[in-house]
């Protein structure tokens, strides 16, 4: 991993599992997007189409959860 992608995640408030950030809070497309090194390390996401939450290591795919990718 990038230097520059582990400083951003320890930047982070979150548990790190070494693959993604433990967040509790789903993470929005837009919110996540300020952050482009690590927008695809966050556990819990809302998808960008439906906004349903969803956990990225059960179901979907980046920002769009499994019923939108169907
Ligand atoms: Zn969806």
């Amino acid at each position: 991993m990038e230097k520059a992608v582990l400083e951003a995640i320890n930047e982070e408030a979150h548990p790190f599992d070494g693959e993604l950030l433990q967040n509790q809070e789903p993470k929005h497309f837009t919110d996540a997007c300020q952050r482009p090194l690590i927008m695809l390390r966050w556990r819990m996401r809302q998808c960008h189409y439906c906004s349903t939450s969803f956990d990225i290591t059960k179901e979907g795919r980046f920002y769009r959860c499994g019923g939108c990718i169907e």
